[in-house]
């Protein structure tokens, strides 16, 4: 295989791998244990919308018990992976719903908590960013001078009529903000997006990856959309009502973002990684070693990496 043109990878891809930025980070493999601490979201309980983004099915994961205290959940999760490695060490994940949203004496205590964990490294806290009050980011500020700090806010796409469409109750315009109040105070991002929305085309997607780059986040998650089992995208995926990318479309959509975005920015995720059991469609998206390799495989043909046209997108120039 010809040797890879991008420096951010220690195993020849072409973009910006997040095993790249643990192993600088830290010099060693650091493992994320997603836990789950019976946070709501203002979209799901009336504050700014009511059911939740079309796609959401209210959980994260498959495995997670919010039963559990904090600390029970990462004993868990450590025992999980010391089966497979020796002494793992792990960034504490607080992944599902909306995890800024409470009391910030609940929130100083979880996240004080999981921090307390003997083999808690860093904190990832996944929120929106309408839910980024000052109380809770003199909290983050004061997290991020103790430990290693991710904050992931979900943004989706830049598009209004989409972000009207998926019921997302934030604009586009606020999600700016609230990165913003994040960036000044110098913690670490990382923004979601979700390729294959209904009715977006390939130049919608590239725009969503085009004003990400302008926003020069620490990292990004890309992932295909999910049609979940319950959800309002259930029924207009068995309604018909919007086509679903194939994924050769998804891989060349990926391919052509990784182009336009910074390529100091880490790429923490490049396609989905959700419950198997309550996946609707596309079912293509399964296979994650098929559109790995895929991403790839079409980076090398088209010759091409992460950031590669990233200059010319700030100087407005023709794509
Ligand atoms: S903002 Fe997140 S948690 Fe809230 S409804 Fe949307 S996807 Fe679900």
């Amino acid at each position: 295989m010809q040797k890879s043109p991008f420096r951010y990878s220690l195993d020849n891809k072409r973009y910006h791998t997040l095993n790249y930025h643990i192993k600088s980070r830290f010099g060693r493999k650091i493992y994320k244990a997603v836990i789950e601490c019976g946070f709501t979201c203002p979209n799901i309980d009336g504050t700014k919308g009511i059911g939740g983004c079309i796609f959401c099915d209210g959980g994260s994961g498959y495995f997670t018990r919010p039963d559990l205290t904090v600390t029970q959940q990462l004993d868990s999760e450590y025992n999980r992976l010391s089966k497979k490695y020796e002494n793992a060490e792990m960034i504490a994940y607080f992944q599902a719903n909306t995890n800024t949203y409470g009391d910030i004496s609940h929130l100083r205590k979880l996240y004080t908590e999981a921090l307390a964990h003997e083999n808690v490294v860093g904190l990832s806290i996944g929120t929106r960013a309408d839910c980024l009050f000052d109380d809770v980011l003199d909290l983050l500020e004061e997290l991020n001078s103790r430990t290693y700090l991710t904050v992931e806010l979900g943004m989706q796409t830049v598009h209004e009529e989409t972000l009207r469409l998926i019921n997302r109750c934030c604009t586009h315009s606020e999600f700016v903000k609230g990165y913003d109040k994040l960036k000044k105070r110098g913690i670490r991002t990382c923004l979601h997006i979700i390729n294959g929305l209904p009715f977006e085309s390939h130049e919608m997607m590239l725009e969503t990856a085009l004003r990400t780059a302008e926003m020069y986040p620490d990292a990004v998650k890309i992932q295909m959309l999910h049609v979940i089992k319950g959800t309002r995208l259930e029924e207009m995926y068995l309604n018909s009502e919007f086509s679903m990318l194939s994924r050769d479309e998804y891989i060349n959509i990926v391919a052509h973002q990784l182009e336009v975005i910074p390529p100091e920015t880490v790429i923490e995720r490049i396609t989905g990684d959700g419950d198997k059991s309550k996946l609707i469609a596309p079912m293509w998206t399964a296979d994650k070693i098929a559109v790995l390799g895929g991403i790839d495989k079409k980076l090398a043909e088209l010759d091409t990496w992460q950031g590669r046209l990233y200059d010319i997108s700030n100087t407005g120039d023709d794509l």
